[in-house]
């Protein structure tokens, strides 16, 4: 895999690879030198014009617990703001030779331009509402771990479908891994043609404690162009999971940031149920799996290279 910019790209059987890779890194993170050579020399690009908390630090992380030299690159405070474009910018930083660069930003679909003007091996962190594929890798090694296997799992995502770049990759990846898919929020933030994807719609909780997992998304009201409820009060009292609506052997999760007593209550969040910062932790484990993929066995067929020990 040369590029990883979308999880309509991967099969079943890619995403288990990525999932297995994570899983033999864990125990680097559990070292009192958290370190592999793995990528000694390599350079890796974050090239972020959106805000990131969990995405951001664990590339960097990743990138850095593989040995690879990392270099920041935040659109604002840069010369994005003097109106350089994304090309510009991208030839720009690719005159310093970045071996791969991880981009976040609003556009649907930019990632997948950056192969025309670098040569360095592209990674989607976060495109518009498009595809968020290293989460979606990241949440199902999370359910992995937890179910052994996603066949068969009955997985409702709940909320703002409609701006969720989230919503779709997951869709993708735990569709391709067997499971169940049911979406359930205001049909005003269910897009339209959502039923092409194999799942089923639902437009109220009733039925949710038939779900193993409950997976909530952020009401996305930085994408909103109109209202979509009447309100967020309003939103919460029929949709927000909360400790009655969660069955005790239900598990949640979040792809995050949480707008608590929003999609979530507090108390949800804090519950033993919540997967929320296993997720978190994950996110650095996939994406080292992620970046070894695209950077140590880019050009083999079928990559047979295991990380090298400390
Ligand atoms: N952090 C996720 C994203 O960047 C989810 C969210 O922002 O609600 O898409």
């Amino acid at each position: 895999m040369r590029h990883l910019l979308s999880i309509e790209q991967l099969d079943r059987r890619t995403i288990e690879r990525l999932c297995d890779r994570a899983a033999a890194f864990e125990e680097v993170g559990e070292r009192d030198i958290k370190k592999v050579p793995a990528l000694r020399g390599r350079t890796v690009l974050n090239l972020f014009y959106e805000a990131s908390t969990r995405t951001r630090s664990s590339f960097e992380l990743a990138a850095k617990r593989l040995s690879a030299d990392v270099v920041n690159f935040i659109a604002s405070g840069s010369s994005v703001e003097k109106g350089e474009s994304l090309k510009d910018t991208v030839l720009t930083l690719s005159a310093h030779r970045p071996d791969c660069i991880v981009i976040r930003c609003p556009w649907a679909g930019a990632p997948a331009l950056l192969p025309r003007w670098t040569d360095a091996a592209v990674v989607n962190a976060g495109d518009g509402k498009h595809e968020h594929p290293t989460q979606a890798l990241l949440d199902v090694y999370t359910l992995r771990r937890r179910l052994g296997a996603l066949d068969g799992a009955r997985i409702w995502i709940v909320g703002d479908v409609m701006h969720s770049r989230v919503a779709r990759s997951n869709i993708l990846a735990f569709r391709a891994m067997g499971a169940h898919v049911t979406l359930a929020g205001p049909p005003t933030l269910l897009p339209r043609d959502v039923e092409e994807l194999g799942v089923e719609i639902r437009s109220d909780l009733r039925d949710l404690r038939r779900a193993d997992v409950v997976y909530a998304l952020r009401m996305q009201r930085e994408r909103m162009t109109e209202a979509h409820v009447p309100s967020l009060r309003e939103y919460a009292a029929v949709y927000q999971i909360d400790s009655r609506r969660l069955g005790p052997r239900q598990l949640l999760m979040h792809p995050g940031p949480v707008n608590r007593g929003v999609e979530l209550s507090g108390d949800v969040v804090d519950s033993p149920q919540s997967l929320i910062l296993e997720q978190v932790a994950a996110g650095v484990v996939v994406r080292m799996a992620v970046l070894y993929e695209v950077l140590a066995t880019a050009r083999a067929e079928d990559p047979v290279t295991e990380p090298q020990p400390a």
